[in-house]
């Protein structure tokens, strides 16, 4: 249980999507210029300026997001992000913190574990897998990196090289799975681990496939559910105050131990925000099919918040008199957060996504 949500809240239908038809095909600059959008409405809406933070290779990066934003009227922090040795785990945080303390101890174990086994690997085996978790008082469970399903994509095209970025998603999932069970990481004492979500019917033509598939499916997209979520999915109604999910990260190259954007939004939405939040990839970032128990619970908050914030960034390019290519896909749907999810699927980093994105003029009709 999440603070700030009660099961009162707990919705009585699931939500029905409406494919909004005078819609164009959501090609990279949309797309792009929508993760602008919902980001820009999310930094509108903080009390307190938000900081995100980077890896000193991307700083410049970084530095034109924080221009471009500041040009349309949006302020944000940006800071060098701490060395994995000082700072190797997100927190989804509570109004509690004090908890960390008695699980701290095997939480580190776990990642010196993990550091020692990536010394073993080959360099091109993993690239920046994250491990989520949840801590109690009973136990630590740790749910493997990124779960991948496959599904039809409503809104755009699929390309031609998604077979192959879909193998390369299933084997670091695997290969991380693998690394958990190799390292001696179930025999520490309090620590359990769950590979995958528990098995679950897909909702009837939402073209989802369950579980993991070796095998691509012509025509298909994939979700990455990454482990931060399907922890706070799996573990949403653990009745103890002192719980808390996390996530490690674990890679050589990473010093950026922070939540990803989309993880972000939804731990926010859901009232356990990240104890840091990156501009980085959160490619074909997703939830798990509403069918599946807890989904809906915490879905429905992240589409309020989601629907919220693209309000505002559209409210801030208007009062800059400011259109992108978004502006012209002829939208008028309340289904923005199912088009901002293909829209993840167009990868590569929010920062690169800010910088693509062209702010026009907007023309003034009738002189
Ligand atoms: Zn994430």
């Amino acid at each position: 249980m999440y603070p700030g949500r009660s099961i009162s809240s707990f919705p009585d239908t699931l939500l029905i999507i409406y494919k909004t038809t005078s819609m164009k095909t959501l090609e990279k600059a949309e797309a792009d210029a929508l993760c602008t959008i919902v980001l820009l409405g999310y930094c509108q809406s903080k009390k307190k300026t938000p900081t995100f933070v980077y890896e000193l290779k991307s700083k410049e990066d970084y530095s034109k997001v924080k221009s471009i934003f500041n040009g349309l009227g949006v302020q944000i922090t940006i800071q060098e992000a701490l060395p994995k040795t000082e700072n190797a785990v997100i927190i989804a945080e509570t109004s509690r913190t004090a908890y960390y303390g008695s699980n701290k101890k095997i939480i580190s174990d776990i990642e010196n574990r993990l550091n020692r086994s990536l010394e073993k690997l080959t360099e091109d085996n993993l690239f920046g897998a994250y491990i989520g978790g949840r801590s109690t008082i009973a136990a630590i469970e740790l749910i493997g990196s990124s779960i991948i399903q496959q599904y039809r994509p409503r809104y755009r095209a699929v390309d031609s090289d998604i077979e192959d970025r879909y193998s390369k998603a299933i084997k670091n999932t695997r290969g991380v799975s693998g690394i958990l069970r190799e390292n001696y990481i179930p025999q520490i004492d309090k620590v359990k681990i769950r590979l995958e979500l528990e098995p679950f019917e897909p909702e009837e033509n939402s073209g989802v496939r369950p579980g993991f598939q070796d095998q691509y499916l012509p025509g298909h997209l994939f979700k990455s559910i990454h482990g931060m979520v399907a922890s706070m999915i799996l573990f949403a109604f653990v009745d103890d105050k002192n719980a808390f999910n996390f996530e490690l990260a674990y890679s050589r190259g990473t010093t950026k131990v922070a939540s990803c954007f989309p993880c972000c939004a939804f731990m926010t939405a859901n009232g356990v925000p990240p104890s840091a939040t990156h501009l980085g990839r959160g490619d074909n970032w997703n939830l798990p099919d509403p069918n599946l128990r807890n989904v809906t619970y915490l879905k429905k908050p992240w589409v309020e918040k989601i629907n919220e914030w693209y309000q505002m960034g559209m409210k801030v390019l208007a009062d800059k008199r400011k259109t992108t290519a978004w502006h012209d896909m002829g939208f008028s749907g309340s289904d923005v957060h199912e088009v901002f999810l293909e829209a993840l699927t167009f990868e590569g980093p929010f920062t690169q996504k800010v910088i693509d994105t062209t702010f026009e003029e907007q023309k003034v009709s009738g002189g």
